[in-house]
């Protein structure tokens, strides 16, 4: 018999538990990526792409291959099962809206034409549905004791890379989309890059992370979130392999608990997750200059062109940049958000709304009037102000007492703006 393995947001072969078990399971494995142009991966078209052409390559290598369409994944997936026939598609369950009504609507085609449809774990490291807060809910709304009970929970094995994936003969493959041009070039897409930087990271890097993780200009978190956000990467190995590394291991748990939050509340990206009847103000010169880095305060617009230039931005300067929109400028979480999904290689809604909400106070922060003082933030995590001329040149020439709060100065800066807002 023959089994469709559906790849979406799971794009390697190291850890695939639906991989594992259709070439376990099956005699024939026909493993089937979708592009659905009505989702266009926008500014992660070359990513995704290198990640196909990674995995391909991967399969191809164990006498497999990965079948490319284009089209409405759940009508191209029944498509080719007819065409093979197969008897059973499996995928790796996935969270949000999008996602979950694909799998419904090909679990119901798939009853219909009677045949199998099986979803797996994969996404995450302990499934989102596996945990209940004791106290009632369907879901945790508060981290610290979703880490406390996910920390205790058993995990389930990791899985080696298949041997051998046996395809049908004569089976059209089908082109890989076109990478177009590559407009960082700071990360290569797929599983073999993603897995050597993850080696680099554990061996040399992770055990400096408590006390590095803050350090703006630093390089010292993973990067490796564009890679977690494909699959490249199976969160439960990472996590498996991640000895001395709890502040670490933390992150990864942020990261299911996002996965389940947005489970149980898929509208994650549009309603506010908890309405504290905030008003928003509709501005959008001030809008538009925070996304182009010109707000006139340096740390937030060093965060904004990072994230220009590179698709990535680091943790703390995503905190303080999306805090001022929504704190100072006033502008609806929404607004940056879409921005932020726009233009980040790791853009993933469960990750992306779900830091938007905590830091607008809309979410599952239990503080939600916190507020983060820009200038004190870079004073503290960028104390040479390596980051801020790193991202805006213009400011090369500023002494660093002066660089934080250049509207001090009584000259002013050529070519940089005052702020848009009173930094008193
Ligand atoms: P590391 O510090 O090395 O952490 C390892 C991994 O843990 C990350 O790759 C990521 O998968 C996970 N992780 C770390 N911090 C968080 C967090 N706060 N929430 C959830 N997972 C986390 N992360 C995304 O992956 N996609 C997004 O779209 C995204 N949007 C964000 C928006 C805002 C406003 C904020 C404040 C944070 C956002 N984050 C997002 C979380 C975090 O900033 C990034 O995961 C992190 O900076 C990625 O860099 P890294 O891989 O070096 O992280």
């Amino acid at each position: 018999d023959t089994v469709i393995v559906l790849f979406n947001r799971d794009l390697r072969v190291h850890d695939h538990p639906a991989l594992a078990a259709a070439c376990a399971n099956a005699w024939r494995v026909v493993p089937l990526f979708v592009i659905d142009p009505r989702v266009p991966a926008g500014h992660r078209a070359g990513f995704l792409a290198e990640s196909l052409a990674d995995l391909r390559g991967s399969l191809r290598e164990r006498g497999g291959d990965l079948v490319v369409r284009q089209g409405d994944p759940v009508a191209e997936t029944l498509r080719l099962a007819r065409e093979l026939p197969a008897q059973a598609v499996y995928v790796s369950a996935d969270v949000s809206a999008l996602a979950r009504r694909r799998e419904r609507r090909l679990a119901e085609e798939c009853a219909r034409h009677r045949m199998e449809f099986r979803a797996f774990p994969g996404v995450t490291i302990v499934p989102p549905d596996a945990l209940r807060p004791s106290g009632g809910g369907d879901h945790y709304r508060v981290f610290t004791p979703y880490w406390r009970v996910w920390s205790g929970q058993p995990r389930r094995k990791v899985l080696r890379a298949p041997g051998k994936v046996r395809i049908p003969e004569g089976l059209e493959a089908g082109p890989l989309p076109v990478a177009g041009h590559e407009p960082h070039g700071l990360f290569k897409g797929g599983e073999t890059v993603a897995r050597e930087r993850m080696r680099q990271w554990l061996k040399y890097c992770v055990e400096d992370y408590a006390d590095g993780h803050d350090d703006l200009a630093g390089n010292r978190t993973s990067k490796l979130s564009p890679y977690l956000r494909f699959g490249c990467l199976s969160p439960l190995e990472l996590e498996s392999m991640s000895e001395n590394g709890d502040d670490f291991v933390r992150q990864l748990c942020w990261r299911d608990f996002f996965h389940q939050v947005t489970r149980a509340f898929p509208r994650i990206n549009r309603d506010d997750y908890r309405s504290r009847g905030q008003e928003w103000r509709d501005d959008e010169d001030a809008a538009q200059a925070w996304k182009e880095g010109r707000t006139g305060v340096p740390i937030v617009d060093a965060g904004m062109r990072q994230l220009l230039a590179e698709g990535w931005m680091h943790n703390r300067a995503r905190m303080v940049t999306s805090s001022f929109l929504v704190r100072r400028l006033r502008v609806d979480w929404r607004v940056g958000a879409g921005h932020f999904s726009d233009l980040l290689l790791d853009g993933d809604v469960s990750n992306n709304y779900g830091n938007w909400q905590w830091v607008a106070g809309t979410g599952n922060d239990t503080r939600p009037n916190r507020i983060v003082n820009p200038v004190r933030q870079a004073r503290r995590f960028d104390p040479e102000g390596e980051y801020i001329r790193r991202y805006l040149p213009e400011l090369d020439a500023v002494p660093v007492k002066m660089i934080y709060e250049p509207w001090r100065m009584s000259t002013g800066i050529r070519g940089y703006p005052a702020p848009l807002v009173s930094m008193d």
